[in-house]
């Protein structure tokens, strides 16, 4: 019997999950079928539970939904727990379990893909919304030197910082002290991009070879690579995270960990 999946989200047509994960089921021999789903802003739980008791076996969650998922989960993994976000759901029978995959993703991504250690590194995350709030566990699991998070609003960042710190290796940092750190890594993780907007960052603060990560992607360099590249920082936009996500979830529901390789190298063509 074919097992369905969908991803949640508003807007949700823009997606490309369900090209991923088409491609992740030729490629492993599963029979599923991965649609999308708009959700009304203020029906989340309603349209999860339909599709819930229609026969689905999960569905991803996005925009702006991660919080309401993690709310409608019964229960929650230590990543999803840790981030206070869900992003992908597997709907047992009478028990719907809510994961996070969107910081192994990450981590995978800059460590596996791009060839970037984390391992003993300054790590600079940019923002504190949802999507830094969900990677900041899965980045202290790679043991970096030095964690740091900047945001716009300072006190969010200081409200993640209050909330996980468990070790000296994670702080926020404020724009004044900003201008005397470096960075190895540095993650655009707010929303900056989507208005084609830059966080601020100080030029200062890409060390020599820095990595520039921005988390959003599409065509061409966003604000913030188009800086990083000037100081002569490597860039990448966040394709990569979106396919490692999305790999990780078909291992959640399925079991079976695909190749990301093909799918990546296909989207990163189409975005040429
Ligand atoms: P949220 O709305 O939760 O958070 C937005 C963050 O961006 C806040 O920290 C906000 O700061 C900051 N921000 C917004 N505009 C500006 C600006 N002009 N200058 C500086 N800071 C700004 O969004 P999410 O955290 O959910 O998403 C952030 C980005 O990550 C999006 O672009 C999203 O597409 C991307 N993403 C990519 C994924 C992938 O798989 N590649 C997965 C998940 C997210 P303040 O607190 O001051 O308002």
């Amino acid at each position: 019997m074919t097992d369905r999946y969908a991803v949640i989200g508003n807007p949700v047509a823009h997606s490309r999950s369900p090209e991923i994960h088409a491609a992740f089921a030729r490629e492993c021999g599963a029979d599923i079928e991965y649609g999308r789903l708009l959700a009304p802003v203020a029906r989340f739980a309603e349209t999860a539970e339909a599709f819930r008791a229609g026969g689905a076996a999960g569905a991803n969650v996005t925009l702006p939904f991660k919080l309401e998922a993690f709310a409608f989960a019964h229960a929650r993994t230590a990543r999803a727990e840790r981030g206070r976000s869900v992003n992908t759901l597997h709907f047992e029978t009478n028990h719907v379990v809510g994961d996070n995959t969107d910081g192994v993703g990450l981590c995978r991504d800059i460590e596996q893909n791009i060839g970037q250690p984390l391992l003993g590194t300054r790590i600079l995350l940019i923002g504190a919304g949802g999507a830094a709030r969900a990677v900041v566990g899965a980045l202290m699991d790679c043991q970096p030197e030095l964690l740091a998070i900047t945001n716009r609003t300072p006190a969010k960042a200081q409200a993640i910082v209050d909330e996980i710190n468990v070790k000296n290796m994670l702080r926020a940092v404020g724009l004044t002290e900003l201008p005397k750190l470096r960075f190895d890594v540095l993650i655009n993780a707010t929303s900056a991009s989507l208005s084609a907007s830059l966080p601020l960052v100080p030029l200062s603060s890409f060390d020599n070879n820095a990595l520039a990560y921005d988390m959003m992607y599409g065509k061409g360099l966003t604000p913030f690579l188009a800086l990083a590249a000037g100081t002569g920082a490597r860039t990448a936009d966040g394709i990569g995270m979106l396919v490692e996500q999305a790999a990780e979830a078909f291992y959640v529901w399925r079991g079976v960990r695909p190749s990301t390789g093909p799918v990546l190298d296909l989207l990163k063509q189409a975005a040429r």
